[in-house]
This record gives C-alpha cells, structure tokens and sequence, in this order.
C-alpha cells in the first residue's frame, strides 16, 4: 500500500520476481483491459482518466477471479484501496486459506509524490498522471484508502517503509521484512 507514486509498481514487480509469485495490479489490469478496447476496458476508461476509482462492484470481482488462480501466494498493488474492498479480501483469503503474510506501507509525503507523478507523466505519458488528476488521486486515497490503513494495523502485520529514498535502498529494507517473514513462516 502507499500513496501514489510511492514506488508500489516497481518494489512489487521485483517482490514477484524474488518470489515467483504473481504480481496481481489492479491498475494495470485496468490499463491492460482499456488497451485492448474491451467492454470492461470502455467502461473504466474515463474513471481512470479522471483520476477516480474504480467501484468496488467491479473492483472486488475481478481481483477475486484473480487470487483464485494465485494458488502458491501473489503479490498484491494497488488493492485494496477502500474499507469494502478490504474487507471482501479478508473473506475471500479466510475462504481459500491464505492469509496474508505482510501489508507494506509505503510512505511518501504528497509533494514529493506530486513531483514524481509530474515526472512520470512525461516519461509515460499516463493520462491520469496530469496535476488535476493527481490531486484528485491524492486526496482520494487520504479519504478512503487511509481508512485501510488503519484497519491493517490492527491485525500487526503492517510495516512501514519510508519511500521517499532511492529505488534500491527502499528495496534492501523490504528484502530485510520479507525474509523475517519468511524466517517466521
Ligand atoms: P494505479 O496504477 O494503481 O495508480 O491505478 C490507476 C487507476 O486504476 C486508479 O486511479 C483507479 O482509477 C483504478 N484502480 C486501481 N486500483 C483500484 C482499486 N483497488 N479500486 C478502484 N480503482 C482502482
């Protein structure tokens, strides 16, 4: 978890890596589902456009027929991102048995994470990475993703990492937590 531009996508893809365990992304099966022009793809196209979410009555089932394939772990980007969502994945988990192991907490202040998003926007050139967007983007997951959050920290199992700190350094302390977690299992 962490806002956005916070490096979720990169430390994830190397976590996948690492581990041989599918990198589950929500925004990116988002992407994937507009570039191919699908019906799914059609509907979410202006949402992600205009930097809002995707309802969790869409959200929620397509990240269930993902996990349900995921029999040997995943790691999850970008989900949840609201209380609801949160909440359906602690039942789908608790119904296929697999707890999660570790929520990471990237933590990156909002202007640092401005400067990035306006970074990426010309490197990438996604659409949702222009200023109102990224304010809307922002502000969104301080009301409804902080929210879950909190709800992971109950369980003790979340552990923050500052992510305002080069590629590689935010990487060897999550190498660090994920084979404490691996000592422990
Ligand atoms: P991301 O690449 O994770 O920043 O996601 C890009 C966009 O995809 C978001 O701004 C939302 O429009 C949509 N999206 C990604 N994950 C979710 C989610 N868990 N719930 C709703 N919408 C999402």
């Amino acid at each position: 978890m962490g806002p956005q531009g916070a490096g979720k996508g990169t430390q994830a893809k190397r976590i996948s890596a690492e581990y041989e365990i599918p990198h589950i992304a929500t925004g990116d099966l988002y992407r994937a589902a507009i570039a191919s022009g699908s019906e799914l793809g059609r509907k979410v196209e202006p949402l992600l456009a205009d930097g809002k979410l995707v309802p969790d009555e869409i959200t929620i089932p397509l990240i269930r027929d993902e996990l349900l394939k995921a029999e040997n772990g995943f790691v999850l980007d970008g989900y949840p991102r609201t209380i609801k969502q949160a909440e359906a994945l602690d039942a789908l988990l608790e119904e296929i048995d697999q707890p999660l192991s570790i929520i990471l907490l990237l933590q990156l202040e909002d202007e640092v994470a401005r400067e990035r998003l306006n970074k990426r926007s010309k490197l990438e050139g996604r659409a949702d990475d222009l200023p109102d967007a990224i304010d809307k983007r922002l502000a969104t997951y301080h009301k409804e993703t902080e929210p879950v959050v909190q709800h992971y920290l109950a369980t003790g199992k979340l552990v923050q990492v500052h992510a305002e700190r080069p590629i590689e350094d935010v990487w060897a302390e999550i190498t660090d937590v994920l084979e404490q977690v691996q000592a422990r299992a």
